[in-house]
């Protein structure tokens, strides 16, 4: 569903992304690790196509996201995304933030976005909180009403870019069982994680990048327990 072939980015003289391949399957669930400036999150955006590569090949369904005539809006469509800051809007509540896309993108019926909306906050277990406004709410709480307005949009991929780590540890349980329950009924996910032991759990498969190449990768079990390369076990020693 996801195939990236020799991705190359530079950022003027410097080079990200140094020629990244990695391909994902319907269902499957993805995790990228490794050390921060690696281009993890310059690689997240690739995919959705936030940023033009310099070289290579991204697929998604089929898609070339590099073809200049791409229709970004249908890609986004398919590929939800929930980053680090949640970046809600401040002054609607929980539900009506969830309502938005589906109302003035997807133009689609004010009542059924509307009970489309209540389900899904109730799916990320925020039943009680639709009329809630983001400052009312924890960073695990705002963090699930961003998963639930990515998934409003009925997206077929979604990408999560460090969703945990600008929250409270106690909060931090709460979005990663939210994610967990959505790769068990078989969302696509690619997922950026400081956290092994969820990656651990729920990747299908584990890449380990560093200073822009995949050193190694693998099912997590093989990975985590017996990785080849030095530097993955120095990174795995120092973050396990
Ligand atoms: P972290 O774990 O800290 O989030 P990361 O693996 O996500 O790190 P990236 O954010 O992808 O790393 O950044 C990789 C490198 O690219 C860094 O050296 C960064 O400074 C550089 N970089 C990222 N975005 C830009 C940009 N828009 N312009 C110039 N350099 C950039
Ligand atoms: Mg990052």
């Amino acid at each position: 569903i996801v195939q990236c072939v020799e991705v190359r980015k530079s950022f003027g003289a410097l080079e990200v992304l140094k020629g990244i391949s990695l391909s994902v399957r319907k269902g499957e669930v993805i995790c990228i690790i490794g050390p921060s400036g690696s281009g993890k999150s310059t690689l997240i955006r690739c995919i959705n196509a936030l940023q033009p590569i310099s070289s290579g090949s991204i697929q998604i369904e089929g898609i070339e996201v590099t073809d200049p005539r791409l229709d970004k809006l249908a890609l986004r469509r398919k590929v939800g995304m929930v980053f680090q800051q949640y970046n809600l809007f401040p002054h609607k509540t929980a539900l009506q933030n969830v309502m938005m896309a589906p109302i003035h993108v997807l133009r689609q019926d004010r009542a059924e976005v509307e009970m489309r909306a209540r389900a899904l906050l109730a799916k990320v277990r925020l039943a009680g909180k639709e009329d809630s406004y983001p400052g009312e709410l924890s960073g695990g709480q705002q963090q699930r009403v961003a998963i639930a307005r990515s998934l409003a949009m009925r997206p077929d991929i979604m990408l999560f870019d460090e969703v945990t780590a600008a929250l409270d540890p106690e909060t931090v349980k709460e979005v990663l069982v939210t994610i967990r329950e959505l790769a068990e009924d078989g969302m696509t996910c690619i997922l950026v994680t400081h956290e092994m032991n969820f990656a651990r759990e729920v990747a299908d498969h584990v890449y380990f990048t560093d200073r822009g190449v995949i050193v190694e990768h693998g099912p997590p079990e093989t990975l985590f327990t017996a990785a080849k390369d030095e530097r993955t076990q120095r990174f795995l020693s120092q973050v396990l």
